[in-house]
C-alpha cells in the first residue's frame, strides 16, 4: 500500500520567529500518524527549521521549494541539491506553477530539475493545466505534455519512487478546489498514463492532490482511490489547519 504523503509548502512566507511559533504548534498536538509528512520553507530557513524539527523530535521531513538544475558552478544565486542534502532535505518540489508562471520555467528546465533532484532526494513533481485548458477540456493533454517531458529525460524509472503533485493552476492560492472526481480523474489518467510504461512504478507512485486544499475539503479528496495525499499551500501555515488536513489523511 502507498504510504501517503501531506507536505506544506511555506513559499516565501514566515521568519525566523514565525517558523519557530509554526513548529511549536505542531508539535503541541502532533498525531501518531502512518501518513508521512514534510514542510518545504524558504532555503534560508532550511537549516534552522531542520534544527527546530529534530529539536522537537517531530516525525516532519524537510524538504525545499525548488532547485539547480545544475549540480555546481558558476550559477549566481541557485542552490544544488548537494546543498539541500547538506541542511537535511529530502524531498524538494519542482515545476511548482509560481515557478512556471513567474519565473518562466519551461517542461524542459522541470525534467533538468527533476534529474538533478532524484540523484539525491525525492522530487515532488507538480503538473497541472491553466484555467482556459481545462475550459477547453484540454487538461489531460497539458499532464500529459508535462509528464512526458520527465518521463523523456529520466526515463519511467526516474520516476520510481518520486512524488507527483496534481495542481491545476486556477486552483492554487484561489480558493477555488477541484472536485474530487475533477482530482481523481487526472490521478488516474496519470497512474494509467505511467502503467503503460511500468505498472509496477505506476501502482507505487505517489500521486498528491494539491490547489486551496484546506481542513474542510481535505477528507472528500482524499477519499479518492487515486489520490495519496497533499501538497499544502496556504493551510500549511497554521499548524490546527494542517494537523486537521494530516488526521483526514489518516486511513
Ligand atoms: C501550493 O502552493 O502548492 C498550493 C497548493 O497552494 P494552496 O494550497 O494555497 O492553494
Amino acid at each position: 500500500m502507498r504510504q501517503r504523503l501531506v507536505a506544506g509548502n511555506w513559499k516565501m512566507h514566515g521568519s525566523l520567529a514565525e517558523n519557530a511559533r509554526l513548529i511549536e504548534g505542531l508539535a503541541a498536538r502532533f498525531p501518531d500518524t502512518s501518513v508521512a509528512c514534510a514542510v518545504c520553507p524558504p532555503h534560508v530557513y532550511l537549516a534552522d527549521v531542520g534544527r527546530l524539527l529534530h529539536a522537537a523530535e517531530l516525525p516532519i521531513a524537510l524538504g525545499a521549494q525548488d532547485v539547480s538544475a545544475e549540480l555546481q558552478g558558476a550559477y549566481t544565486g541557485e542552490v544544488s541539491v548537494t546543498m539541500l542534502q547538506d541542511l537535511g532535505c529530502e524531498y524538494v518540489i519542482v515545476g511548482h506553477s509560481e515557478r512556471r508562471t513567474a519565473e518562466g520555467e519551461n517542461d524542459h528546465l522541470v525534467a533538468r530539475k527533476f534529474a538533478a533532484a532524484r540523484t539525491r532526494m525525492i522530487p515532488i513533481l507538480c503538473v497541472g493545466e491553466r484555467l482556459a485548458e481545462r475550459q477547453e477540456g484540454r487538461q489531460l493533454q497539458v499532464i500529459q505534455r508535462q509528464l512526458e517531458a520527465v518521463v523523456e529525460r529520466c526515463g519511467a524509472s526516474g520516476v520510481s519512487g518520486a512524488v507527483i503533485a496534481y495542481e491545476p493552476r486556477w486552483a492554487i492560492g484561489t480558493g477555488m478546489t477541484a472536485t474530487p472526481d475533477q482530482a481523481q480523474e487526472v490521478h488516474a489518467f496519470i497512474r494509467g498514463h505511467l502503467g503503460q510504461l511500468d505498472a509496477k512504478i505506476a501502482d507505487e507512485v505517489r500521486i498528491l492532490y494539491g490547489g486551496s486544499v484546506n481542513a474542510g475539503n481535505a477528507a472528500q479528496l482524499f477519499a479518492m482511490p487515486d489520490v495519496d495525499g497533499g501538497l499544502i499551500g496556504g493551510a500549511s501555515l497554521k499548524a490546527e489547519e494542517f494537523l486537521a488536513i494530516l488526521a483526514a489523511a489518516g486511513r
